[in-house]
């Protein structure tokens, strides 16, 4: 049963990743493409943007974003350690007896909730030096950091109080349903996991966003009236942009669509407004509502709700598989006890740390599919291309074709522009004189 579990999975991750690897980069753009539009160099356009940042900037972005690979694998295994010591020091079994203390027998969900505190205090207590160096002095290295100690301490602060409340609010119901069906657990479990994040979705852009940063809405007609016009054209019911102040943390420019139903909104952040023209403003619009109309939300759901099944099944035989071994010395009774959490923070986080290209590889996807909406909505190339030099400032711009499936959760950079280029290429003939001049000339 085991066995046939084991191979299922990895039959599945297999044609999932090769299912992706088919959809991940676009077909590079050749020379008869161009000839047969016009005499537009696609490839020496993109390198004439590429020109456009200095070699010692480009070298400091690359390694940052070569760096976040190892960090990747940091992560894991820090994370993993920490959690080995929780149970070799039998740490969480003594939380869990202090937690079994003070609320006995009937008030199990008390008991889950507080373990659970205990336990994030007290792992964020020992991946603080690690949280410290990647989100603080690496970014500072970088010059990716805005913020001085104090501020960016109370920034995770509140994250930590965040992750407390969802935490506990993920957790209780999890093992509600542990407790009630035991080793079949993981099906229904995965449900709860898909509604929990719907649900954080949804109250995240008014209850949890807010309190990093303060949003407002934007009032300035001259880039508000665009967007509007151009989220009414293309079916989006906005009566709203909201701004928000992301330059109290960095310089990156970004924008985004967030929440679900009645909470969705369009957030531009305030680098994007500073530092970009009306037109790079507008594709960058492009996109997001591309997100909106292709249903991406939902979409990324689904995926994810799949990943997260055959995670969970995973998660079931790892568990069973350690503690049959290892239970005992740990003191962990079973799948059912709450001090197996670390022990399922091992197994899950080995499992997405496995399958991060396909994680990856789902959002790139949507994000590539997002890139060729905002083009068509937009009609902005060479806005897009400039954006796309912004985003370059922390991703890497032109990585390799497995790199990019590896590590990439956005299109590289290499892909935007000659997307972007290629879509300009393919508009240049046209005999609307008019129209050639607009997309020739979009800064005009
Ligand atoms: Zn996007």
């Amino acid at each position: 049963m085991m066995r046939s579990l084991r191979l299922l999975i990895s039959a599945v991750l297999l044609f999932t990743t090769l299912a992706s690897a088919q959809t991940a980069a676009p077909a590079p753009p050749t020379n008869a493409t161009a000839t047969t539009v016009s005499q537009f160099d696609i490839n020496g356009a993109v390198q004439a943007y590429f020109a456009k940042m200095p070699p010692a900037r480009r070298a400091q972005s690359d390694a940052y974003f070569e760096g976040g690979y190892w960090m990747i694998l940091w992560d894991f295994l820090v994370s993993a350690f920490v959690m080995w010591l929780l149970l070799h020091f039998r740490w969480s079994s003594k939380m869990r007896n202090l937690a079994e203390w003070i609320a006995p027998a009937p008030f199990t969900p008390i008991q889950t909730a507080i373990y659970w505190v205990q336990f994030f205090i007290l792992v964020d207590i020992l991946t603080f030096p690690l949280s410290l160096y990647e989100g603080y002095f690496r970014e500072h290295k970088y010059g990716l950091l805005n913020q001085t100690f104090g501020p960016w301490m109370r920034d995770q602060l509140v994250m930590a109080g965040v992750g407390v409340i969802l935490g506990a609010i993920l957790v209780i119901p999890l093992f509600w349903v542990v407790r009630r069906l035991g080793q079949n657990w993981w099906v229904w479990g995965a449900v709860v996991m898909i509604v929990f994040a719907a649900f954080v979705s949804l109250i995240a852009p008014v209850y949890v966003s807010p309190l990093f940063n303060q949003y407002n809405l934007l009032e300035d007609a001259k880039i508000k009236d665009p967007i509007l016009q151009m989220a009414r054209a293309n079916g989006i019911p906005a009566k709203n942009v909201y701004e928000f102040d992301a330059s109290k943390q960095s310089n990156r420019v970004s924008a985004n669509v967030s929440g679900f139903a009645n909470t969705m909104r369009i957030s531009l952040n305030d680098n994007l407004i500073n530092r970009c023209t009306l037109p790079e403003i507008q594709t960058t619009m492009g996109h997001e509502m591309g997100h909106y109309v292709l249903n991406h939300e939902y979409k990324g759901l689904v995926m994810v709700g799949v990943v997260i099944v055959i995670g969970f099944a995973f998660l079931n035989w790892g568990i069973n598989f350690a503690l049959a071994r290892w239970g005992a010395a740990w003191e962990v009774r079973g799948i059912t006890d709450i001090a197996v959490l670390p022990l399922a923070s091992i197994v899950l986080s080995l499992f997405f740390f496995l399958t991060t290209p396909i994680n990856n590889t789902i959002t790139r996807t949507m994000e590539y599919e997002a890139d060729m909406y905002g083009l068509n909505a937009a009609r902005q190339p060479d806005a897009e291309a400039n954006v796309d030099m912004f985003l370059g400032e922390y991703r890497k711009l032109d990585p390799g074709p497995v790199e990019e499936f590896i590590f990439y959760d956005h299109p590289s950079g290499r892909v935007r522009i000659t997307a972007a280029m290629r879509w300009k290429a393919e508009h240049l003939d046209t005999s609307n004189v008019e129209e050639m001049n607009r997309v020739l000339f979009p800064q005009k």
